[in-house]
């Protein structure tokens, strides 16, 4: 292929146990999927979940260090267990959808929470609070062969050792098959893709200097600085 300029490198994470990397396609997440979160602000708790994207060269791995961002004055963390994809497809029911799972890991779904908020405010998209550059950390993946799967799991974040988010993946309201069914109704699933499953309560602000350490039994941890 005779390229214009360049092309731009596929963004990947690396896999226990392997020497292979898992090459990433696109960036789903869930919002509002943890009761204690939606309460935490006040927001409806009869809804149903939602999804918002993320674009793949946003992701950053484990052990970097990350910027803090333009336009923003409270710029928040969020652990989330993340689910990579093998296969996908549209229309895939709940009761196959583990089927198309390679692994999962630790992932943080950076938000420009002030931002995040007006736009919601004015009924803008709020793609602006949520996508921008190394706003998805991600750890590295288990493969789904090592690890199993994740109908529950403790999930923690610490930022310079203290505790701000402690739960378990069993307290999400749609586990990570009718994740994959539902988002699957609404966009062709495939290999590569990654899917951050939503944050319980406990969420917060970080500054210049933070450390910030996601843990996930079974996945390890996924350790960023904020610049
Ligand atoms: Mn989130």
């Amino acid at each position: 292929m005779d390229y214009a300029f360049p092309a731009p490198a596929v963004p990947v994470l690396p896999i226990a146990g392997s020497n292979q990397r898992f090459p990433v396609r696109r960036i789903y997440c869930v919002g509002r999927n943890y009761l204690d979160h939606i309460r935490e602000f006040g927001n409806d708790e009869k809804a149903l979940p939602f999804f918002f994207f993320k674009a793949a060269d946003m992701l950053v791995q484990s052990g970097s260090t990350i910027p803090y961002p333009p336009l923003t004055q409270n710029f928040q963390h969020e652990v989330e267990l993340v689910v990579a994809m093998k296969s996908g497809g549209l229309d895939i029911p709940a009761e196959s959808a583990l089927n198309h799972v390679f692994g999962y890991a630790v992932g943080f779904d950076m938000t420009r929470r002030d931002i995040q908020q007006a736009a919601a405010k004015s009924g803008r998209p709020w793609e602006i609070g949520k996508s921008f550059e190394r706003s998805a950390p991600c750890g590295t993946i288990y493969p789904v062969s090592q690890v199993g799967h994740f109908s529950e799991g403790k999930l923690q974040l610490t930022v310079n050792g203290q505790v701000r988010q402690d739960s378990d993946v069993k307290m999400m309201i749609w586990s990570v098959p009718h994740i994959i069914s539902q988002l699957s109704r609404q966009v062709a699933l495939a290999a590569g893709d990654l899917i951050y499953t939503g944050t319980p309560s406990g969420v917060g602000p970080v500054v210049s200097g933070d450390e910030l350490i996601g843990r996930i039994e079974k996945l390890g941890e996924l350790r960023i600085r904020v610049a």
